[in-house]
């Protein structure tokens, strides 16, 4: 009798595994709520550091499922922290909340119609990333855990994040400041799962990179100093513009000279020259700022290392002096490749084998990669580009558009990685 028990026993686990936690019920109650909460959050779309109602709505939505919350965490973050029924590791599931200074243009009947100010301008705000869809994804996920403790080893974090988009100047935000504040922390955050909807993946598809998926950004400043002269009387004074104009050419050399670009890409961008007044007057100083964009550590260190070195090189060779500060911005959103392999059955299993694509890095950043620095993660793509359409619209722009019928697929996703990960 046991003898013939146990592989029938075996075969029942991975068929429950293949088959997955048969949640189909509680997915077609939520789908409905999803797409509503969606289109509430983007008619009413809210800056960063400013999510004051969106965060209120998630943690109304979070109490009333018996989820332990804690609200303004960085400012106006939201973190849940539910308790499966068996004890186990813990795992966090990240949405960003903010929009940006956009206006909407187009004829949605929940198109947004907010303004805002921004840096002191009147501007109109649109969730022209799609983060919206991210919130209500996660407030979906949310409601399905929290019916389903029972199926929980371990403990899920819902973390609810302002300020992806960088917070305003002279303000600190996002997940950086998540992390500073002890998110990943009490309890300890064994892995994080993120995902990003796209307006130009079709919905039904997931696509994730191994590795490097988006970039580091870091920005720079140089100042220049030459000396100020006559714009007829060049030998009498250094030019700062020249030398400038010498600096961005060496740079570039970096890039094509130095970087071995079949192991990841990198750029190195010089966005704004400021210097002189007048057509006959040589300037005492020039100032360049710029980003610099990587998917490689080590790469980012030559890059970093070579960029200290040229710069007041340069300047010295022709007379003047400069100096340059490299600030960062966004580390490397780095998929921990042990982790990806682990889920992306669990991957498959919901989207379907052909609808699971590897992608290319992305020169893009995000600030999920704060938490990726921490612990291991996992961040994916989602299609937001509705089925039999080739028309699509950048993120960041005022016609950017998602369908949301893709959403369901993100709130399931996220929901099996969570409980495939807990109970494996
Ligand atoms: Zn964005
Ligand atoms: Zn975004």
């Amino acid at each position: 009798m046991t003898k013939l028990l146990t592989p029938a026993l075996i075969l029942m686990t991975s068929l429950a595994l293949a088959q997955g936690p048969k949640l189909d019920g509680d997915y077609k109650a939520i789908e409905g709520k999803v797409v509503e909460w969606r289109r509430d959050i983007h008619q009413n779309p809210e800056l960063s550091n400013r999510e004051f109602n969106t965060a209120e709505k998630v943690a109304a939505h979070l109490r009333s499922l018996g989820i332990e919350v804690q609200t303004g965490v960085a400012h106006t973050g939201v973190v849940g922290v539910l308790k499966g029924n068996h004890p186990g590791k813990v795992v966090g599931l990240r949405a960003d909340m903010d929009a940006l200074p956009v206006t909407e243009r187009n004829d949605l009947p929940f198109k947004s119609n907010v303004t805002a100010e921004f840096l002191g301008q009147e501007v109109g705000v649109m969730h022209a990333c799609g983060h919206d869809t991210h919130v209500a994804i996660l407030m979906g996920v949310a409601e399905v855990l929290s019916k389903n403790k029972n199926k929980i080893k371990g403990t899920v974090k819902f973390i609810f994040q302002p300020a992806e988009e960088g917070p305003p100047p002279g303000e600190e935000g996002g997940a950086l400041l998540m992390v500073k504040e002890g998110v990943l922390k009490n309890p300890d955050v064994d892995a994080i799962f993120g995902l990003h909807i796209n307006s130009q993946t079709p919905i039904g598809v997931i696509r994730y990179k191994s590795g490097g998926a988006m970039a580091a950004a870091q920005s720079f400043t140089i100042n220049v100093k030459g000396k100020q002269s006559h714009g007829s009387q060049p030998w009498s004074g250094v030019d700062p513009i020249l030398i400038s104009a010498k600096i961005i050419d060496g740079l570039q050399t970096i890039i094509s000279r130095e970087t071995n670009l079949t192991n990841e890409a990198a750029v190195i961008t010089v966005g704004k020259i400021t210097s002189g007044v007048r057509f006959n007057i040589i300037p005492e100083s020039a100032e360049m700022i710029g980003t610099i964009r990587t998917l490689d550590y080590d790469m980012r260190a030559h890059i970093n290392k070579r960029m200290e070195e040229m710069v007041p090189t340069i300047a010295r060779a022709y007379g003047g002096e400069a100096t340059i500060e490299i600030l960062n911005a966004t580390d490397i959103t780095y998929n921990e490749p042990k982790l990806v392999k682990q889920m992306l059955p669990t991957l498959k299993r919901v989207a379907g084998e052909a609808n699971v694509q590897t992608e290319k890095a992305r020169t893009g950043a995000e600030d999920f990669s704060y938490f990726q620095n921490e612990i291991p993660g996992f961040f994916i793509s989602l299609g937001g580009m509705a089925a039999g359409t080739t028309e699509s619209f950048p993120h960041h722009t005022p016609d950017f558009k998602i369908d949301d019928t893709g959403l369901l697929l993100g709130v399931r996703a996220m929901t099996e990685m969570s409980l495939d990960y807990l109970n494996k």
